[in-house]
């Protein structure tokens, strides 16, 4: 069933999984589960789970890629390449990261950035894959990310999560930041993952996307500097406790209560941010 809708590649042995036993049981043995908009997310946003996986060894993370990102800009040696020819280096790109941090495993689900934002197919697909997978921590974007098919890549997660039986949910639900912060995130709302070790790894894993950084994306730059401003600059009357922290709001909440409109829970999260940034001001200010 599950061949027609993603592929499954197998980073160890460089191969695509063609049988669906074999899917079944390499699936069942992630319990870290990142999924992602476009090749190169995952490693900005997921980065916990990557650091996690290359730690213990084995099919701790999988990462899922929902789009080809052959829309994304490009320039240089890149400038005159077809959307085709961008979309297929990307994913060897996105193979290549995932060898480096020893993935598990990594789904490419192949869907247009216009699918995600604007049919319910992707909804059913993710279901299935997190029925075989049935991860313990899920890495998606963050509901309040500025590129609106991340932000479609989170609802569609949640929506598939939604329709699961409640003894499949996994216990943590996460929405990672990559365009927008989160530091600012009221606590209650906002985990905070350490990503002290392996900082070089860290860099590699973002300069292998070569389409981005060589047309002048320097996420390889840019991810590493928000994690360590994340670490310096979050706590005004304290030292860094850390050296390198990125953020995620927390979509348990969304995960679990099918009524529980995203709407209404992001003007939660901004009522209590405003309310906590207009305080020390006087009322007559
Ligand atoms: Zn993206």
């Amino acid at each position: 069933m599950s061949a027609a809708i993603f592929e499954v590649y197998v980073p160890e042995t460089g191969e695509l999984v063609s049988d669906a036993a074999a899917e079944q049981e390499l699936l069942a043995s992630i319990t870290h589960l990142g999924i992602a908009a476009h090749p190169d997310d995952l490693e900005i946003m997921a980065i916990d789970g990557i650091l996690k996986g290359y730690a213990k060894g084995g099919s701790v993370f999988g990462g899922v890629v929902l789009t080809d990102g052959r829309g994304a800009p490009r320039a240089g040696k890149f400038a005159a390449w077809s959307d085709d020819q961008l979309a297929a280096l990307r994913k060897e790109e996105q193979k290549t990261a995932a060898r480096i941090g020893r993935y598990g495993a990594l789904v490419f689900m192949n869907y247009a950035s216009q699918d995600i934002r604007q049919r319910n197919a992707v909804v059913q697909s993710l279901a299935s894959l997190l029925i075989m997978a049935r991860p313990c921590w899920v890495y998606t974007h963050s509901l309040l990310d500025s590129h609106p098919t991340h932000t479609a890549a989170a609802w569609r997660v949640i929506q598939a999560l939604r329709g699961l039986p409640a003894a499949m949910l996994p216990e943590r639900v996460f929405g990672c930041e990559v365009w927008r912060g989160l530091e600012w995130l009221p606590e209650r709302f906002r985990i905070a993952f350490d990503c002290s070790e392996r900082l070089e790894l860290q860099r590699e894993l973002l300069k292998v996307f070569g389409t981005q950084v060589e047309s002048g994306k320097r996420y390889d730059r840019a991810i590493p500097g928000r994690r360590a401003a994340n670490a310096t600059m979050d706590e005004p009357n304290a030292v860094d406790n850390a050296r390198a922290v990125a953020y995620a709001m927390d979509l348990n909440p969304l995960a679990r209560d099918k009524t529980l409109s995203p709407r209404v829970y992001l003007r939660e999260i901004l009522t209590e941010f405003e309310q906590t940034a207009l305080s020390p001001l006087p009322d007559d200010a």
